[in-house]
């Protein structure tokens, strides 16, 4: 029998590029964390109609991109294809809204799913980091995700990235604009698909990557010019709220984004390192999201950042992570009684805090050395028979190559001074 594959469109984290995604999911959250926002996590599955009320009929991800299953009790589920409609419904269910203060900030982190064509950067299982901040109207708010969005990616030492910015107006003004825009495309020559998609969800059409669409849209009807006096004087908050704090962005009047949940303030980061899936990260406004599923009127703003496609920005810039090696001691036990001592050793030096493995497998001296390289260990203890004899251990450093024997009962503490 040949051996299993993972799925198409997925694959395995393994160590060592498996750290990275770590840091990474880290990095993104250390500001949330550092900003009020509470960490939240919801189950891989949702009812289908949330996704479908929510995200939307007509966009992508729920009419062509999502993974549903009935159960055996006859339940319509979906495999989340995003984090915030999930989000958003465990916090109208958790009465978070009615608790305290409004708004209610929530991180998360986890697995996505949607059955895309598997390309390099797009994958049918990936991995977000998220925010949303529920029940609040102020720009300041969308200021706030922008910026930290920005310290997250800089922290991590990423320069290639632009943030475009746009807003999608309101329910006052964008269903005028939305005539418009329909009204001017049914005068282009388009296939019959996007014709469809014109009259379900024109703005997705500025968004049509061919050439022959956007020579065709050249004159288009654009939003700037339909918002809203409050949408206007919104939007402007933002912009120089996001200015003040030194963060630069491009204003691009066709940001749609696939989800129809958006209002206002939407905003994408783009690498340009990364091909055609350019995309690390987007999010935007989202005021009716709530009533659409339910829930009352709750303005709220978010946005998610692509582990997968973060990870792939970094390799493309050459930015390699400062992660530490995960272990600092690495004991190697020549015949049963060193065994005996040294394995309570590494036990001690664990409980001590400190970071220690053990030469498993009854390897000989040539052998365990090599696995104590491999470890990245900045200590190796090593001990045979004569060692014990006189009841110490040989403590050496793997940076200067130094050795030096020391008691076995002051192992620890010895190794604790050393790497403090
Ligand atoms: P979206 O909600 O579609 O804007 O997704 C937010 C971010 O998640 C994107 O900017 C990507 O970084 C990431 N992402 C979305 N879909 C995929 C996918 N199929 N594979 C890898 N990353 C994805």
């Amino acid at each position: 029998m040949s051996t299993f594959q993972a799925p198409k469109g997925t694959y395995d984290l393994l160590p060592p590029r498996s750290a990275s995604f770590l840091a990474v999911r880290e990095a993104i959250s250390a500001p949330l964390r550092n900003s009020g926002y509470g960490y939240v996590e919801t189950p891989g599955f949702e009812n289908v109609e949330l996704f479908s009320r929510g995200v939307g009929e007509s966009t992508d991800i729920v009419s062509k991109e999502m993974y549903t299953l009935t159960t055996k009790g006859g339940d319509e589920l979906a495999l989340r294809p995003e984090g915030t409609a999930s989000v958003l419904r465990a916090a109208l269910q958790g009465n978070l809204h009615k608790l305290g203060g409004l708004p209610v900030k929530l991180w998360y982190s986890g697995s996505y799913y949607r059955y895309e064509r598997a390309q390099k950067g797009r994958y049918r299982h990936f991995s977000q980091v998220g925010a949303e901040a529920i029940g609040a109207e102020d720009p300041a708010l969308d200021a706030e995700l922008i910026i930290l969005a920005d310290q997250a990616y800089r922290s991590l030492g990423l320069r290639n990235f632009r943030i475009l910015l746009n807003s999608l107006g309101d329910k006052e003004c964008r269903p005028v604009y939305r005539e418009a825009l329909q009204d001017f495309l049914r005068g282009l020559d388009l296939d019959e698909d996007t014709v469809r998609r014109a009259e379900i969800n024109p703005l997705r059409v500025l968004d049509d990557k061919r050439d022959d669409v956007q020579k065709q849209l050249v004159g288009a009807p654009m939003l700037r010019d339909y918002l809203c006096d409050a949408c206007k004087a919104y939007h402007e908050e933002v912009r120089a709220l996001i200015t003040a704090a030194g963060v630069a962005f491009e204003d691009d009047e066709k940001l749609v984004r696939g989800l129809d949940y958006y209002t206002r303030t939407t905003f994408e980061f783009v690498h340009d390192g990364l091909g055609s899936q350019s995309a690390v990260g987007g999010g935007g406004r989202y005021d009716g999201l709530s009533e659409m599923i339910g829930g009352p009127a709750l303005p709220s703003v978010g946005w998610a950042l692509g582990v997968d496609r973060t990870v792939l920005a970094l390799e493309a810039e050459g930015v390699t992570l400062d992660i530490p090696a995960a272990t600092s001691v690495f004991a190697v036990a020549l015949g049963e009684e060193a065994r005996r001592v040294l394995f309570a050793t590494v036990t001690e030096l664990r409980r001590a805090g400190v970071a220690a493995d053990f030469s498993f497998g009854g390897k000989g001296l040539k052998g365990a050395m090599k696995d104590a390289n491999r470890s990245g260990a900045r200590f190796t203890v090593v001990a045979g028979e004569r060692d014990l004899a006189e009841g110490v251990v040989q403590l050496k450093d793997m940076e200067s190559g130094e050795q030096t024997p020391v008691a076995v009962a002051d192992v620890v503490e010895t190794v604790r001074a050393k790497l403090a």
